[in-house]
Order: structure tokens, then C-alpha cells, then sequence
């Protein structure tokens, strides 16, 4: 026979051992309910992380640096030599990371130090059909005093929407990089380049500054001030673009 004070003992045990599992199952629902709220959060802070939240847009943007492989372009006077086709290659990959963090779609004609010729660019611009092209270049000149920068366009394209809106952009793209950089403006003018002259898209050459120019040589040689630059460049687009229906 079990003895009253073994049956106290037992009620006891019994509302114990209760209670702890009522309140293990309250703690184990606390924590499943937070489990998920904590892996939403990082999964949520990860995504941003890698993946900023895009805008997606329609428009497609080929970048091409200009020259490339034995095609060093023009180089700055003093020593060391800072080649053209590497500062057209390093600006062109800032402006391409910020256009698709802007949620567009962009193409390089080149991503390396190749040569690629004229009529190759201008094929894979007018088979590709993007919504616009940007030629990326700098600048040399016999006289040391030039400088600043200047965006050109093709006028005597037979498509007169192409050279309008062609003509809408290099304003947008000179506007913002003088805005960025500070630099002279030497205008928006008409060029006859192949790659602006033969491609069927709005298509605009920017020359970003002279490398012969010493004092602007200095800020080129700054990647900071590339950096600027580019992002001059992307807010002309964005300014041209957000006009497009
Ligand atoms: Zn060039």
C-alpha cells in the first residue's frame, strides 16, 4: 500500500514534471517562432546584400571601351605612360557595374584588353539593337593646354530620330559628368567616328578628358575621380532614359 506521503510526493512530481513541459513547449514555441522571423531577416539582409532590390527596365545599354590589345589608343607625356585603351577599360567597367545596379542591361564590346576593330563594335551594336551605345575614350592634343571633356554624336544619320535622340543624350551624359567631376566642358559636337556613324541605335563617343594635359592627368590617374566620372556618365543615361516613354 502506498503511504500518504509517497502519494504527496507523486502529486507533486506530477505538477512538476507538468509545469516544466508546459513550459519547455511555451519556450520551444517561442523559439520556433522567432526561428523563422531570424532566417527571414538574414536571408532578407543576405539578398541585399548580393542582390540589391533592382529596377528592372527594358532597356539594354552597350558600353565599349574604346581601343584595346595592340591598339593602346593615345598615352599621357610623362612617365609612367598611362595608356588610353586602360583608361577607357577601367571607366567602362564602373559605368557598367552601376547601370545593373540600376537594374539594365548591359553589354561590353570588350571586358579585356583585346583588340576588337571599328566595324566589329558597330556590327554588335546593330545586331544586339540596344536602346542606346556609349563609346568611352580620352583625349590627346598637340598643345598641353587642352583639356576637359566633350561628348560627340553623328548627325548625318539618314534615321533623324536616331541623331535627335542621339544628340539628347550627349547633352544628358556632358551635362552630369561636368556636374560630377567639376571638369572643363568643351561642348557636345558632331564626329565622324565609325562607331557612332555606322551603328543604328542613339550613339554617343564620350572623350573623358586629355591625357596630355598634365593637371588632368593627375585626376585621371585617381580611380576615385574615374569613379565620379562614370557615375557622371550613368546619370546622363538615367537622365535621357527617364524621358523615353
Ligand atoms: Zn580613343
Amino acid at each position: 500500500m502506498v503511504s500518504f506521503k509517497m502519494r504527496i510526493l507523486v502529486i507533486i512530481f506530477f505538477f512538476i514534471h507538468v509545469g516544466l513541459q508546459a513550459q519547455s513547449e511555451r519556450t520551444s514555441a517561442l523559439n520556433l517562432s522567432k526561428l523563422p522571423l531570424i532566417q527571414a531577416g538574414q536571408e532578407a539582409s543576405n539578398k541585399t546584400q548580393i542582390k540589391p532590390p533592382l529596377l528592372v527596365h527594358n532597356f539594354s545599354i552597350i558600353i565599349d571601351p574604346g581601343h584595346g590589345g595592340h591598339d593602346i589608343g593615345t598615352q599621357s607625356i610623362s612617365k609612367p605612360r598611362y595608356q588610353e585603351k586602360s583608361l577607357n577599360l577601367v571607366t567602362a567597367k564602373f559605368v557598367r557595374d552601376f547601370l545593373q545596379q540600376l537594374g539594365y542591361q548591359v553589354t561590353m564590346t570588350r571586358e579585356e584588353d583585346k583588340f576588337i576593330s571599328l566595324e566589329k563594335r558597330a556590327k554588335i551594336v546593330n545586331e544586339q539593337q540596344p536602346t542606346i551605345f556609349v563609346s568611352i575614350h580620352y583625349n590627346s592634343a598637340p598643345i598641353a593646354e587642352a583639356q576637359g571633356i566633350e561628348v560627340f554624336f553623328y548627325q548625318f544619320k539618314d534615321d533623324k530620330e536616331c541623331v535627335i535622340k542621339s544628340k539628347r543624350l550627349a547633352y544628358a551624359v556632358l551635362k552630369n559628368i561636368v556636374a560630377e567631376t567639376r571638369a572643363n566642358s568643351r561642348g557636345v559636337k558632331h564626329g565622324n567616328f565609325l562607331v557612332i556613324r555606322e551603328t543604328t541605335v542613339p550613339a554617343i563617343l564620350v572623350e573623358g578628358g586629355f591625357v596630355t594635359n598634365e593637371e588632368e592627368m593627375q585626376k585621371l590617374k585617381d580611380p576615385v575621380y574615374l569613379k565620379r566620372l562614370a557615375w557622371g556618365i550613368v546619370c546622363g543615361i538615367e537622365e535621357y532614359m527617364s524621358k523615353l516613354n
